[in-house]
């Protein structure tokens, strides 16, 4: 574990049982992040990603009726649930339980825009190489709610398909980028700072020594 500076290797598992922090598989998922967040570029890209779920969520959050303070954004961690190690770049955690809180139409149109907007914004506004990163894994995590909202809402007529849903709510959210544009990239460049310092430290240091490697050394 070498490889892994000490500071990120706490702050990944920081939610990792104490005894399986140096499991080679823990390991494997920090290296794993680290190659994710290679660049200030790629930094920046996931931290628009974000802010678009968290825009998207706090407008879930006036509907299902759960105060915005109660959202929480995560930084890059390795997880571990159901004896697997994982990895997310960034999250936003939120109170919404869809087991008690009953389906409507009106809710899973903001699921959907909740999984598509961290897409849309890391398109938009950011300049990595791959913009796209996360974004199969939010819309599977929408179709898993989906199916959930199918089973009570299957005979509401006004009950759409999950690709219309995502294709409506991908247009919903690109045609309001410019009323939330300021708002986000200071809601960026604050979960930036309280978040990826330290994985933007390292991003910096590898991208210089990489640049200067490629000085000859006579
Ligand atoms: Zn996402």
């Amino acid at each position: 574990m070498g490889d892994i500076p000490e500071n990120l290797l706490s702050l990944l598992t920081r939610d990792i049982p104490a005894e399986l922090r140096d499991h080679e598989d823990c390991l494997k998922m920090c290296r794993e992040v680290l190659s994710e967040l290679a660049t200030p570029e790629d930094i920046e890209a996931t931290c628009f990603h974000e802010t678009g779920h968290f825009i998207y969520t706090v407008a879930l959050s006036i509907v299902v009726q759960f105060p915005e303070e109660q959202l929480v954004m995560h930084g890059p961690q390795v997880t571990y649930e159901n004896d697997d190690f994982g990895w997310a770049l960034g999250s936003v955690q939120s109170p919404y339980d869809s087991s008690k809180i009953p389906f409507t139409t009106e809710i899973v149109e903001h699921l959907a825009r909740v999984a598509v907007a961290g897409g849309v914004y890391a398109r938009k506004y950011g300049q990595s190489a791959d913009k796209s990163k996360g974004v199969r894994g939010d819309i599977r995590k929408f179709n898993d709610y989906y199916r959930l909202a199918l089973q009570t809402l299957h005979k509401d007529p006004a009950f759409l398909e999950a690709s219309e849903y995502i294709e409506d709510a991908e247009k919903k959210v690109a045609e309001k980028l410019p009323v939330f544009e300021q708002y986000a990239k200071n809601k960026m460049i604050e979960y930036k700072q309280a978040q990826f310092l330290p994985f933007l430290a390292y991003a910096t240091k590898t991208k210089t020594s990489g640049v200067l490697s490629e000085i000859p050394s006579s």
